[in-house]
C-alpha cells in the first residue's frame, strides 16, 4: 500500500503554478509489477501475494484546445493558456493514472453556468461563466479583484477535481454504493487535502466559501431540494469536515469558532479517514507504479 500513496496525483495540480513536468509515454509499460517483484517457482502459493494486477494502459488525458467564442472570458482564457493550467493538470494526471480510454478536458463559454463531465465524449468541461459566477461570488463577498480571482481559481480547483471524479467513475466502472454527486466532491477533497498541501487545503476552503456564499444567496426551492447534489449548506459542511477531518488541531478554529458544530465535528476523523481509504483503495488497480 504505501508504494502507490505518494505518487498519485501529486498530480492534480490544476489551477497551481507547479513547475510541468515532461510528458511521459510509457503507456503498456508499467502494466506489471517489476520482474524482481514476480518470484517463479520457489515462491510458495501462500507467498503468492494476491497483488492487484495492473491494468494495461490506453489512454491518456488530453487538452482539447478551443477558440475563445466570447470577448467577454479574454482574461480567464489567457490566464489558462498561458499558464498552461490545462496541461499541466493533463501531465500530472498521465503520470499518476492508467486510463481504458482517452479523457479530453477543456474550458470553454458553454452558455451556461455550469462544469460537467460527459460520458458521450468522455470530456471534463469548465465553463467559463462558471468561473464568472464564482468571481461574482467572491466579490460580492467583499474580496478585491485580484483575491477574488485567486479563491475563484483554488475553488475550480476543487470543481475540476470534481468532474475528474465523474469522469474516473465512468472510466474505471466504479462502484458507488452512495451519492455520486456527494462521492465526487470527496475525490475532489480528497486529492486536494492528501496530494495538493496548502494549494490543495486553501482549494477546498475556497469551495467550501463559494458553497456556503452560494447558499446565502439562493432561495430555497422544491427544484434545489430535488437536485442530485447535495445541497450547497450540505457540501459546506461536508467540505468543512473533510478539511477538519484530515487534521484536527491544525484546523480546530473551524469549530472553535463555530463554523462547523461539535456534533458533526466528532465524527470527522473518522469520515475523513473513511474517505481517504475508499477511493486510495477504488484507484489502486488504476495506479501507475
Ligand atoms: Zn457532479
Amino acid at each position: 500500500m504505501p508504494l502507490n500513496r505518494s505518487n498519485l496525483l501529486v498530480a492534480l495540480v490544476l489551477l497551481t503554478m507547479v513547475v510541468g513536468c515532461v510528458f511521459r509515454s510509457d503507456r503498456g509499460s508499467v502494466s506489471r509489477p517489476e520482474p524482481a517483484e514476480t518470484p517463479d517457482a520457489s515462491a510458495s502459493p501462500a507467498a503468492a501475494a494476491p497483488t492487484p494486477l495492473k491494468r494495461p494502459d490506453a489512454g491518456d488525458f488530453i487538452v482539447e484546445q478551443q477558440d475563445l467564442s466570447v470577448a467577454r472570458f479574454q482574461r480567464l482564457d489567457n490566464q489558462v493558456k498561458t499558464e498552461k493550467m490545462l496541461e499541466k493538470a493533463a501531465d500530472k494526471l498521465n503520470q499518476a493514472l492508467i486510463l481504458p480510454h482517452n479523457i479530453l478536458i477543456r474550458t470553454r463559454s458553454c452558455a451556461e453556468q455550469n462544469a460537467f463531465y460527459d460520458p458521450k465524449d468522455r470530456s471534463v468541461t469548465i465553463c467559463f461563466e462558471m468561473m464568472e459566477r464564482f468571481l461574482g461570488v467572491f466579490k460580492a463577498s467583499g474580496e478585491t479583484e485580484e483575491r477574488a480571482y485567486e479563491r475563484m481559481f483554488d475553488s475550480m480547483r476543487f470543481v475540476f477535481l470534481h468532474e475528474i471524479g465523474h469522469a474516473l467513475i465512468d472510466a474505471y466502472d466504479l462502484p458507488v454504493a452512495g451519492n455520486e454527486e456527494d462521492a465526487a466532491d470527496r475525490l475532489a477533497a480528497y486529492v486536494n487535502l492528501t496530494e495538493l498541501g496548502e494549494d490543495g487545503v486553501k482549494a477546498v476552503y475556497a469551495a467550501a466559501d463559494a458553497f456556503n456564499l452560494e447558499a446565502k444567496q439562493t432561495v430555497p426551492s422544491k427544484r434545489k431540494f430535488a437536485d442530485e447534489h447535495l445541497l450547497n449548506e450540505q457540501r459546506f459542511y461536508t467540505s468543512l469536515c473533510m478539511i477538519y477531518g484530515s487534521d484536527a488541531s491544525k484546523h480546530a478554529k473551524i469549530v472553535d469558532a463555530g463554523y462547523l458544530p461539535k456534533e458533526r465535528a466528532v465524527r470527522c476523523r473518522n469520515e475523513y479517514t473513511r474517505t481517504v481509504e475508499s477511493w486510495r483503495s477504488l484507484l489502486d488497480p488504476w495506479r501507475k507504479r
